[in-house]
């Protein structure tokens, strides 16, 4: 048995080994040391393997699930070994053969099933990435075996972590060669333990084709679409994947569609963070936006509404479309009561259409089909006598698609209450299946006929207690106490009845011919009985997985009604407003709130939001404005950001805004530097992390781009953050003409005002009462009469004499700065003198890449003040 094991656990040595035993799955060695460890079980041993005892561990089979998602919790990837043969069979072939196993799936955390193993309100993806030799762009392929979704897209080493993020993968795979590429370290040092290598055969382009074709079982891809190499390489590579791990299943998977590049908002990992779209900064769900606006009631609503985060559209009219659903249902609020009754019912039909596909589903699956398709019907019912704008039509159409003869059938043929593993039996209706009726009858006349008999014997021998039981060893027996035996035991009649079977402590145990063939009969019926049933039941499988594109249809479709009815009570409840999104480069937001803070004010009774205005609208192509917010810690400066980019992500996911009327041309990308999210795990300071951050911004930004800013510089010695703020400001104006807001504390950047035209000076309201500071949160035109740091540290609790100190310091430091230097960088606008400079220099002596590399070569990032860090940028700059 060990030498079988050994041979299977090298052929999946990344994998933990459940090798089935009986009723347990066994690990042995490291595996077991390594589970025991992560799921708090007993290490024992078991035999010794070349002199040293094997460790070993078992779980239960019939806990199995909840120890598989501890260890995929924890980044495990499982290999499940079954017997694949009866033991008796082994025994036939004689002497000490081992019972025949096989590894009959991999359990990883992209390619789970169970309903367990998945949350559901979010998709659960595998993601490929490739590249094709000579060729520069990278591919990746995403698909959610649990609910059949496959998208590709192409993207560009410098977007590629962005798009990865952006579809949030719970597993990625790539080819070893790529794993080892230096260009790509630091995208899988985000990744972690999401990135696996896997072998690089599986990204062939060349057989890629052959691959999906066969997948599909379709002569030509050419019905598919066009395809470069490397989405086709991506592609087939998540395919092998799915077969690798699948094994012999084949999950239902839809043709793979292309997730258009650039019709969807970039937003960048930092901002993706920082904004906390998904998730907060410290990982959880409550606080994040994406909770703050849910108000689906469907596992596939939920999971569609976090993918319209996570992908705003750029098309206005795609937007507008999504904008009329809710428009449309805002107009009725009983029908959105009603939609949302219905929807509740639904269960969740992708997912138990996959688990029947894959032979891991039972008849609840089947159950959950059958009441999704009859929920389905409801739901078009509350259109009916209404006109639906677009979308909600297109959806209604999927809805009316769903064959409404398998409907029937399983209606028809499934009890009301079924159990959840097929070989329960007891699914199929009475009356469906004269057959089985006959069988159940028999079986359950039977039972009666056992009670008859217990009553008629007991009568018989005088035994009162005389009991007729049932267990798994004898079958039926007869029970009667010691001391009664005698009566079952004395007399030629009785001797020749009862038949001795077994004695226990105090009781003993007979059986009868009769007793026999009734429990022949009995289990014969219940036999065959469950074969009908078997047999019903993979025939009703087979119906509904050659319905999987109409029921998958279907399923999107009831998901977008969700998401339009969840958004729609929102906005109603929220008092959303419905934005204007166009093509022009407005960004006019009145009376804007913060989704997130506004709902959590509200909450704790902490009193009302204040609702600001923001207008960043540029003419044409001319740039947008920028805003410089000052004011104090506390006056509310990030919360005003990160709201007016949360309201345009919003409204162009087709969301209504928390905001009194908001005009938006559309955002093509969106960019913060906003918290201090900390790297330092990655051995980066939180300045060079905000440098890092910035230098993306102003290499990227344009004018159809959004930026926030916070308090940029301040990681840093005062003139090295205000040199770097003043510079940044200059750059997003002149260069980038994006829209931007821009919040520091380095008020002398406001005199900037003068000299960039399109740079507006915001501040936001404090009053000052009895030496006390009060924060009105409004945003107001005009400059900051004071930081108030003093003040803000009074109300943290800072101890008076410190207070006290710190306002003579200050009193002090201000005398000494009277005469503003910032003023004289006024007059000239230093940063295009420094490029003009480098231009000219660098036209004058063309440098190699040979120079820049060795420039490089004497940087060393961790031996470096803030400064020199700088000066080494534009030395580089210089040398490009
Ligand atoms: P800053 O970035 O200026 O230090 P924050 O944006 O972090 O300030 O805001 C500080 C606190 O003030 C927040 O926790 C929030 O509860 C409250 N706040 C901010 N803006 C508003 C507003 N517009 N209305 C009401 N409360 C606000």
């Amino acid at each position: 048995m060990m030498e079988q094991y050994i041979e299977i656990k090298a052929a999946n040595p990344d994998l933990l080994l459940f090798y089935r035993m009986g009723d347990f799955y066994e690990l042995f060695f490291d595996d077991a040391v390594q589970a025991a460890r992560a799921l708090g079980i007993t290490l024992t041993k078991r035999g010794q393997h070349m002199g040293r005892d094997i460790a070993m561990c078992g779980v239960p089979v019939h806990a199995a699930d909840d120890y598989l998602e501890k260890l995929i919790a924890l980044g495990f990837r499982v290999a499940v070994c079954e017997q694949t043969e009866d033991p008796a069979e082994a025994r036939k072939r004689g002497g000490k053969s081992v019972v025949r196993r096989d590894v009959v799936r991999l359990v990883t955390p992209g390619t789970l099933t169970e309903e367990k193993l998945l949350s559901p309100s979010e998709p659960n993806y595998l993601m490929a990435l490739a590249r094709v030799r000579g060729e520069n762009g990278y591919a990746l392929a995403w698909i959610d075996i649990s609910t059949g979704v496959f998208r590709i897209v192409e993207t560009a080493a410098d977007r590629l972590l962005a798009d990865v993020l952006r579809v949030d993968p719970r597993e990625m795979i790539v080819s070893d060669t790529l794993f080892a590429d230096p260009e790509l370290r630091g995208v899988f040092d985000v990744l972690g333990r999401t990135a696996v290598p896997q072998p690089a055969p599986f990204f062939d382009s060349a057989t890629a084709e052959h691959r999906l074709a066969r997948f599909f079982s379709v002569a030509t891809l050419d019905g598919f679409g066009r395809f470069s190499r490397a989405e086709m390489a991506a592609a087939a590579a998540a395919i092998a994947y799915v077969e690798k791990t699948q094994i012999d299943a084949r999950p239902p998977i839809a043709r793979p569609e292309r997730d258009a590049a650039g019709t969807s908002l970039f937003i960048d990992p930092a901002t993706r963070a920082n904004l906390e779209l998904l998730r907060t900064l410290s990982g959880e769900r409550r606080g994040s936006l994406l909770t703050a606006i849910d108000r689906t009631v469907t596992g596939g609503g939920a999971r569609l509404l976090s993918e319209r985060l996570m992908a705003p559209l750029t098309d206005p009219a795609s937007i507008d479309i999504r904008l009329d659903s809710l428009a449309w249902l805002m107009r009725d609020s009983a029908r959105i009561d009603r939609l949302q009754d219905t929807l509740k019912t639904l269960p969740d039909m992708p997912r138990a259409l996959s688990r029947l596909a894959l032979g891991r589903g039972g008849p609840r699956d089947l159950a959950a089909i059958s009441a999704g398709m009859a929920a389905a019907v409801r739901l078009t019912g509350h259109f009916e006598g209404g006109e639906p704008p677009a979308e909600l039509t297109r959806a209604l159409d999927a809805i009316h698609a769903l064959p409404a003869e398998l409907a029937g059938r399983l209606s028809a043929t499934l009890a009301d209450e079924v159990a959840l593993l097929a070989r329960d039996g007891g699914f199929v209706r009475d009356g469906h299946d004269g057959e089985l009726d006959e069988m159940r009858a028999l079986r359950d006349e039977s039972r009666r006929v056992v009670a008859g008999l217990q009553a008629r014997y007991a009568e018989e021998t005088g035994v009162r207690s005389l009991k007729i039981r049932h267990n798994n060893v004898l079958g039926y027996f007869i029970e009667v106490t010691s001391a009664n035996a005698g009566a079952l035991m004395e007399g030629e009649a009785a001797k020749a009845r009862f038949i001795h079977r077994q004695t226990t402590a105090n009781a003993m145990r007979f059986t009868t011919n009769e007793l026999a063939d009734l429990e022949t009969r009995i289990a014969n019926a219940a036999e065959r009985a469950l074969s009908i049933e078997l047999s019903i039941f993979s025939e009703l499988v087979a119906a509904v997985t050659e319905e999987a594109g109409a029921i998958h249809a279907a399923a999107a479709a009831l998901a977008v009604v969700d998401v339009s009815a969840g958004l729609a009570t929102l906005a109603e409840e929220q008092g959303y407003c419905r934005p204007t999104v166009d093509g022009s480069h407005a960004l006019a937001i009145v009376a804007g709130r913060h989704p997130v803070v506004e709902q959590v004010l509200r909450r704790n009774a902490e009193g009302p939001f204040v609702a600001n205005d923001c207008d960043l609208s540029g003419q044409g192509e001319d740039g947008g404005a920028l805003w410089l917010l000052t004011g104090p810690n506390m006056g509310g400066k990030s919360t005003f950001l990160r709201q007016n980019a949360l309201i345009a992500i919003m409204a162009q996911m087709g969301s209504f805004v928390p905001a009194g009327s908001a005009h938006i041309g559309v955002v093509d990308r969106l960019f913060s530097r906003v918290g201090a999210s900390d790297d330092l795990a990655r051995g980066r300071s939180t300045f060079m992390v905000e440098m890092v951050e910035t230098a993306a911004i102003l290499n990227q930004a344009g004018p159809r781009s959004l930026v926030i800013l916070d308090e940029i510089g301040r990681g840093t010695a005062t003139f090295d953050g205000l040199s770097i703020a003043w510079a940044a400001v200059e750059h997003l104006h002149e260069v980038n003409r994006c829209r931007g807001l821009f919040a520091t504390h380095f008020h002398e950047l406001t005199a900037l005002s003068e000299k960039l035209h399109r740079l507006v000076n915001a501040t936001m309201r404090v009053k000052e009462w009895d030496g006390e500071v009060i924060f009105l949160h409004e945003v107001a035109p005009g400059v900051s009469d004071g930081s108030y740091g003093i003040q803000v540290a009074r109300l943290a609790g800072l101890p008076d004499v410190v207070i006290e100190r710190a306002r003579a310091v200050l009193a002090q430091l201000e005398e000494g700065e009277r005469q503003n230097p910032a003023q004289a960088l006024v007059d000239d606008l230093p940063l295009f003198a420094v490029q003009n400079r480098a231009e000219r220099k660098a036209k004058a002596e063309p440098a190699g890449e040979g120079h820049l590399a060795s420039l490089l070569e004497t940087l060393d990032p961790d031996d470096m003040t803030p400064r020199q860090a700088l000066e080494a940028v534009y030395a580089l700059k210089k040398a490009q």
